[in-house]
């Protein structure tokens, strides 16, 4: 598929997913959520569903624990246009509660279609819902910070999955949020190995999307490092202690690398 034809395609779910009345969750809705990002990207971060400020713009991830995936975007250099971002499921359940097993299965044929039109190396599934359905049977505190490779069923035909803490949770918990930031400095190294699988079952296949700037294992390699030092060098203290070291990447105005553009 070219640039333009994952575009429309994903355009065309983010219709579908706006106007859907499958489940019960469209009635409290404000608006759906269906995802957004670069339809050229390696890398799909899956939450569990829309909050509060997301069920009032349409867009995931607009809140506080946003915010804090941001952050963690940022110590890979990482932006978020550069990933896609999208939930199990696509419209708020009432008062944030958990989405209901039957609202999960009606939803989870829009980001199975996402998946096949992205194709990703890397599914990193942010808290238990993602996780059960990408790493299914594991429990987020083993899990976390670990890959296993994702059934196909899911629409991702060749990919690795990345389970980190959802980022609410490290919002609620310093111990939590350090873990998170150690996690994230492993995401390169996994899009690393899901590269050199995917090259294994398909030898020919350029490493990007066409059309893409140029990638190399070296940039990642490099990446990782750079993450990994930034990570090591996090203060052992809370949320507001990361955030002097961590904001400063992230805040256009002071960010010395935003432009690197992994894929
Ligand atoms: N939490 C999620 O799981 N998804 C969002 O989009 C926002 C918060």
């Amino acid at each position: 598929m070219t640039h333009a034809e994952r575009q429309a395609a994903l355009e065309a779910v983010a219709t579908e997913v706006r106007s859907c009345t499958r489940c019960r969750l469209h009635e409290t809705r404000t608006l759906a959520v269906p995802g957004e990002g670069s339809p050229d990207t390696e890398v799909v971060f899956v939450g569990e569903g829309p909050g509060f400020n997301e069920d009032r713009q349409g867009r995931p991830f607009v809140g506080r624990a946003g915010a804090l995936l941001e952050k963690f975007l940022g110590v890979l250099r990482w932006r978020r246009d550069e990933v896609f971002i999208t939930n199990i499921v696509k419209c708020r359940p009432p008062d944030n509660r958990d989405p209901e097993p039957d609202e999960i299965a009606t939803c989870a044929p829009y980001l199975r279609r996402q998946l096949e039109i992205l194709d990703p190396a890397v599914i990193v599934t942010l808290g238990r819902h993602s996780l059960g359905r990408f790493m299914p049977g594991e429990r987020i505190s083993q899990a976390h910070g670990t890959v296993r490779p994702v059934d196909p069923e899911t629409g991702a035909s060749n990919a690795l999955a990345f389970a980190l803490y959802h980022p609410a949770a490290a919002l609620r918990t310093p111990d939590i949020e350090r873990t998170s930031y150690q996690d994230v400095a492993g995401i390169p190294a996994a899009l690393l190995e899901s590269r050199s699988r995917r090259q294994a079952v398909a030898p020919s296949a350029p490493a990007g999307p066409p059309g893409s700037p140029p990638t190399g294992a070296s940039s990642v390699a490099a990446e990782t490092v750079v993450a990994t030092a930034i990570v090591a060098g996090l203060p052992a203290a809370d949320g507001a202690a990361f955030d002097a070291v961590v904001d400063p990447l992230i805040d256009p105005a002071t960010a010395t690398d935003l432009d690197f553009n992994l894929f």
